[in-house]
């Protein structure tokens, strides 16, 4: 029966007594874009830009970036739906050779994301114009957030540069002091993005990739939730959107305690936007916001996942 109603949920997602969430895409590609159509989203809540860009020796020209990203945008140009572009998030667990930082002893935390900009500001002011240059030709609402920001001083350098180029800016919250700081960072942005996936590894201080660490690198966890739900309460206060674009929005019953904590928007996987559809559609807002209580009261990620499922599926 769950089976049938999650098929037959078409979208845009609401819970069952109305309060509206976006449920977005998220994409790596113009073939990856396209697909993401066929599916009920209401445009692309993380579009991450270098993964085009794995295997080029050299940095693409802003003309070449230009056709790729309205190559991108352009399913969406109709619908009227927005695209949230993520600035090159080179390094770590993604290596590109025109801009990785050699000889680090420790990737993850260092030169990665934004932080390549400090001495290669081209990097990132060649792929601004390309993303304003394909805004404008198709059309498309884009915004663009950094990824791995950790100050609002980085934050507000950034915001500056995307402004200039009259789109919209944010930052992803990765690093556990962009959370804290939430409400200082919403001073100098117009959204954050919280990616789960890094998050949860700089907060439980647990490699993403070290698969003997998954009980670690679990979303579920607290203390990333708190995480989260202090990062939602800031934008909430601030009345700008703050959405969740790591792999915690394609889990059905954590959307919900998302949407509960105050999360605005859930990007995810296209397959998985049925399933978190539905489930939204089974549960009330009250629902969301008693599995949000009940997941920040919970000791561990079992007895998270317990609670949650207590007030929302038994
Ligand atoms: C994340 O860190 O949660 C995220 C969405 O970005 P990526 O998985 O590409 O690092
Ligand atoms: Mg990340």
């Amino acid at each position: 029966e769950l089976r049938a109603t999650t098929a037959a949920w078409t979208g845009p997602a609401a819970t069952s007594d109305g309060v509206r969430v976006k449920l977005l895409a998220n994409v790596a590609d113009p073939a990856s874009a396209r697909a993401a159509t066929e599916e009920p989203v209401e445009g692309v809540g993380l579009f991450r830009t270098e993964l085009s860009f794995l295997d080029r020796p050299t940095e693409p020209t802003t003309a070449e970036q230009a056709e790729l990203y309205k190559a991108v945008f352009a399913p969406y140009a109709e619908a009227g739906h927005h695209v949230v572009v993520r600035t090159l998030d080179a390094g770590s667990d993604k290596p590109i050779a025109f801009a990785t930082h050699e000889g680090e002893e420790n990737p993850a935390l260092g030169v990665r994301g934004l932080r390549l900009a400090a001495d290669n500001p081209g990097l990132l002011t060649h792929q601004l114009d390309a993303v304003a240059e394909a805004a404008a030709s198709t059309g498309v609402e884009a915004w663009v957030m950094a990824p791995m920001v950790a100050t609002r001083d980085e934050a507000e350098a950034f915001a500056e540069q995307v402004h200039a180029r009259g789109l919209k800016a944010g930052a992803m919250v990765e690093v556990p002091a962009v959370a804290v700081l939430a409400h200082r960072v919403l001073e100098v942005v117009d959204f954050l993005s919280i990616g789960t996936n890094d998050l949860t590894q700089y907060t439980m201080a647990a490699d993403r990739l070290a698969s003997d660490l998954a009980h670690l690198t679990d979303p579920w966890q607290p203390a990333v939730l708190h995480l989260v739900a202090i990062t939602a309460a800031a934008g909430q206060q601030a009345g700008k959107p703050v959405g969740v674009c790591g792999e915690a929005a394609a889990d059905p019953l954590l959307a919900c305690a998302l949407v509960g904590m105050g999360i605005t928007s859930l990007s995810m996987a296209p397959s998985a936007v049925r399933a978190v559809g539905a489930q939204l559609a089974r549960v009330t807002a009250e629902q969301c916001r008693e599995a949000a209580d009940a997941v920040l009261g919970a000791v561990d990620p079992t007895a998270a996942r317990a609670a949650a499922r207590a007030v929302l599926v038994d």
